[in-house]
């Protein structure tokens, strides 16, 4: 048997897969198989490392990490886009083409603008070779390894192209991604990301490849620059570039006259909303590769080609306060509250102000009358402050230097944005926000006690610490707001129900800075015992698998302050899960290994999450949504329609309760 032969046919195949999950969005084999056949393909690259190969598929999952980028010369200079924000704009554009071409009849491409950041990658042999930033158009950065992890971008191209070439595009976050990423944030008490541009040029730069792999960024195509590239025209060059195994989305479009240009604009304009990412507005380039090149270059842009830019809905209104509020990690964001407006649909009546670097630079100040635009963002936001409304007796707005909350002195540390307050255990909001989330439904889940009723316990000298709660009785809380017996009654079974709680529910409760629940599992499944993750050093935990610098930082921190310890010996005294029981469960096994099941609807015979259990006793894993990772659905009644859609699409088998008992029970 040839060995490079069974190694190339399995990175074709395995090329092929990830082209039809993420260019095509048409997976045809489930994730799991693809693991299977990625992981052998790993097998057989470290037993024969002459045939290593930079552009193996394997080399997608990243791990390299990148200190400096290395400075690198674009071969073709990366030039902006003159912009446009009208009609008579591009009248006045295609005026002046045609004074240098002559009455010509033109074509003209019409393609999205899209929001994200710039990347030039060049290709030789059908091989990547390199990709880098814009830059100042003329050089930019090496990050090559980065953005071979984005999987929308061949490593090895398919078809007729040409020997060498430089390809340009915008790697982008899509809306669905960048809110996932945020939820994971906002799940460990982190800030948001405020926009996915931003976010998507940040990724660029990472020193871990293996972080830039894990974010869902893509990769949209939109020109080609060589020699002998043997294209006509910006449209044949679309297409072209599509057929390599390029991602270039279909809305583009070749339009006749300014007429058509125009009607492709009014189009986008309304329905933009729809896309799964941002645009700002719409790329019009002068078809015929000819024609581009006798009208050339000015010093920044190509005379070819105009952006028109969306006009982002936008109203004036006026500052009446800022407000600062305070997070559960103490973090620090300043909201503007402002004379309610229509805007988009919605009444808008905050906008978030970010930081104080935000503050200094729009230069705001009560009573403005402020400019409000809601772009890509989902809170609104504000652009300017008109000027020319401002009162002569306006006072420049002073960051605060206190909490607000508890009037300790605020710390920014360098390199961060945001402002927090540094009194952890003493800052009501900070303590009310860690009891919350102690008994949110994915910590300790407590029954009978929400998010209000925590403050009100806090307000009441009740509780000032989550062990707190569990000395609680139903004559104290019955004096409480709207407290009948029986909700008292409820609260205080529902506390002491929840001793029943797995540790690793409890280590994530506990509010251990950028411990969410996934690295909870992790700890809880490694060190068993909260002691001993007490006695972990930083060596012992970096060595966890997926656990990070910051994250081992976190828990040293954690348990070297000595009210945390102390509060850990009450929960335990209380009877508290800080162990992790090993099941003994005699109907374990593990028949579902590897297979991963979504479960949507009612069951009979199982409750959902006994249901869920089950799939993890036999060794299963339950997802949240469906995929091409998913292997089965378990659908009871009244499965969602969208998500039966889905499965369909994808092919995915949907199975009863009745088969899944059948299944588990051999
Ligand atoms: P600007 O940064 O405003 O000068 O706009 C120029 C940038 O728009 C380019 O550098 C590209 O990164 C970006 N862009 C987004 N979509 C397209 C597209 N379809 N064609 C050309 N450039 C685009
Ligand atoms: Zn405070």
């Amino acid at each position: 048997m040839d060995i490079s032969k069974v190694i190339q046919d399995l990175r074709d195949e395995l090329n092929q897969h990830n082209y039809n999950y993420y260019v095509l969005d048409h997976p045809t084999i489930s994730d799991f198989e693809f693991d299977q056949k990625l992981k052998q393909l790993q097998e057989l690259e470290a037993q024969h490392p002459e045939y290593f190969d930079e552009n193996s598929p394997t080399q997608r999952v990243g791990g390299a990490i990148t200190k400096n980028f290395n400075t690198v010369v674009h071969d073709y200079r990366m030039y902006s886009l003159d912009n446009s924000y009208s009609k008579e704009d591009l009248i006045d554009w295609e005026h002046r083409i045609q004074k240098v071409l002559g009455n010509v009849p033109l074509q003209y491409t019409c393609e999205l603008k899209y929001d994200g950041a710039s990347i030039s990658i060049t290709y030789e042999n059908g091989k990547l070779k390199r990709a880098v930033t814009r830059g100042d158009g003329f050089q930019g950065d090496d990050v090559t390894t980065n953005i071979k992890t984005i999987k929308s971008i061949p490593l090895q191209l398919k078809g007729n192209f040409p020997e060498r070439f430089d390809i340009r595009g915008e790697i982008i976050l899509p809306f669905e991604g960048f809110e996932k990423m945020n939820q994971e944030l906002i799940e460990i008490g982190e800030t948001p990301y405020s926009n996915p541009r931003n976010t998507a040029s940040g990724s660029l730069k990472l020193q871990d490849s293996a972080e830039v792999a894990k974010r869902p960024l893509e990769c949209l195509l939109y020109f080609i620059v060589g020699n002998n590239l043997n294209i006509k025209t910006q449209f044949e060059g679309l297409e072209a570039a599509r057929k390599w195994g390029f991602k270039v989305p279909k809305e583009a479009k070749l339009a006749h006259s300014l007429e058509d240009v125009f009607e492709y604009i009014n189009y986008w304009d309304t329905h933009r909303h729809k896309l799964p990412y941002e645009t700002d507005g719409v790329v019009v380039k002068v078809n015929d590769f000819n024609l581009q090149e006798e009208l050339g270059y000015t010093a920044k842009s190509p005379r070819w080609a105009i952006a028109y830019k969306f006009k982002a809905e936008q109203v004036s209104t006026k500052l009446n306060s800022i407000s600062y509020q305070v997070g559960r990690t103490g973090s620090i964001t300043p909201v503007a509250n402002l004379e309610p407006v229509q805007l988009a649909g919605t009444i808008v009546k905050r906008a978030s102000l970010h930081n104080a670097d935000q503050i200094e630079k729009l230069d705001i100040r009560i009573g403005d009358t402020v400019f409000v635009e809601k772009g890509g963002e989902i809170i609104p936001k504000i652009i300017a402050v008109d000027l020319t409304k401002r009162t002569a007796d306006a006072v420049p707005t002073a960051y605060i230097s206190h909490c607000p909350e508890c009037n300790t002195a605020l710390v920014r540390i360098e390199g961060e944005a945001n402002h927090y307050c540094p009194n952890f255990y003493g800052c009501p909001p900070q303590i009310i926000g860690r009891i919350q989330h102690f008994i949110s439904r994915k910590a300790m889940d407590i029954e009978g006690l929400g998010g209000e009723t925590v403050a009100l316990l806090y307000n009441n000298g009740l509780v000032k610490n989550y062990a707190d709660l569990y000395e609680l009785t139903v004559d104290q809380i019955l004096p409480l707001e709207r407290m009948a017996q029986k909700s008292a009654e409820n609260l205080v079974n529902g506390v002491q129900k929840s001793k029943e709680v797995p540790f690793e529910r409890v280590l994530y409760a506990i509010g251990i800075r950028y411990v969410g629940e996934t690295v909870a599992k992790k700890l809880a499944k490694h060190y068993k015992t909260i002691d001993a993750l007490k006695n972990a050093t930083l060596m012992d935990l970096v060595l966890v698998d997926e656990i990070g610098e910051k994250i081992a930082q976190s828990v040293l921190e954690f348990f070297s302050n000595p009210d945390n310890v102390n509060t850990m010996e009450r929960l335990r005294h209380f009877g508290l899960q800080l162990e992790l029981v090993e099941k003994h469960n005699p109907n374990a096994t593990n028949i579902l290994a590897g297979k991963t099941f979504v479960v949507s609807g009612v069951f009979e015979k199982f409750s959902r999450d006994d249901l869920k259990k089950a799939i993890e006793d036999n060794g299963g894993k339950v997802g949240s949504s469906i995929s091409a990772k998913t292997d089965f659905v378990v659908a009871g009644d009244n499965m969602g329609p969208a998500k039966l859609e889905k499965a369909n699409q994808l092919k995915i088998p949907i199975i009863s309760e009745t088969d899944f008992l059948e299944m588990i029970s051999t």
